[in-house]
């Protein structure tokens, strides 16, 4: 396979390698923190073998929950979603971590999540599901400020600029887990 790289030109492996490398937020939400499942939920993603690359703990300023979840606007449920977002939140990054991270999480209402799942384990209520993941690579990108992780291809650059809802320029960490070559071959 080539491995050179022509300005402007996506060669068939490194499109390969940006569609599969993605970010999600994960959001420990307050009922998350306040019942003590912050050290259970990180856990659960540690274990799967996913990359942390960035964590805060904070109180959520309710414009940037309103604007987080300004689809759902016209839902019944959204101003009590609004004063209950104020969370500490956490970002993962991992080869299809969107997906992956959704299924870990499980159904929105607790009641239908299946046992294994952190809302079927931990939650029996929707509004109280303990932790947001981002639904799609679009919203990982849109939440975390980031949409892959190869910061050294020059001409793609402009596809990792940081305008992130939850993370600010600079908030989120470039490392190389000494666990990879075991869990990716
Ligand atoms: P998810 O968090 O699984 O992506 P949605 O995007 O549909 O689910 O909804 C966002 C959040 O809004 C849910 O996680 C939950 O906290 C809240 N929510 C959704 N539906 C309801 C509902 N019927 N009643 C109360 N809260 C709800």
């Amino acid at each position: 396979r080539a491995n050179k790289s022509t300005h402007g030109i996506f060669l068939p492996h490194l499109v390969a390698s940006l569609v599969q490398v993605e970010q999600t937020y994960i959001m420990v939400k307050p009922d998350g923190v306040q019942r003590g499942l912050v050290g259970e939920i990180i856990s659960r993603f540690e274990r799967k073998g996913f990359k942390l690359t960035g964590l805060k703990l904070f109180q959520c300023p309710k414009e940037l929950a309103e604007e987080h979840y300004k689809d759902l606007k016209s839902k019944s449920f959204y101003p009590t979603l609004i004063d209950y977002i104020t969370s500490g939140p956490v970002v993962w990054e991992g080869v299809g971590v969107v997906a992956s991270a959704r299924k870990l999480i499980g159904s929105t209402n607790p009641l239908q999540a299946e046992p294994g799942t952190i809302r079927g384990d931990l939650a029996v209520q929707t509004g109280r599901n303990v932790v947001h993941g981002s639904d799609s690579p679009e919203n990982g990108k849109r939440e975390t400020g980031r949409s892959g992780s190869i910061p050294d291809i020059v001409f793609l650059k402009h596809c990792f600029s940081c305008s992130a809802l939850w993370f600010k320029e600079g908030e989120l960490c470039e490392w190389t887990p000494a666990q990879a070559p075991w869990l990716m071959e």
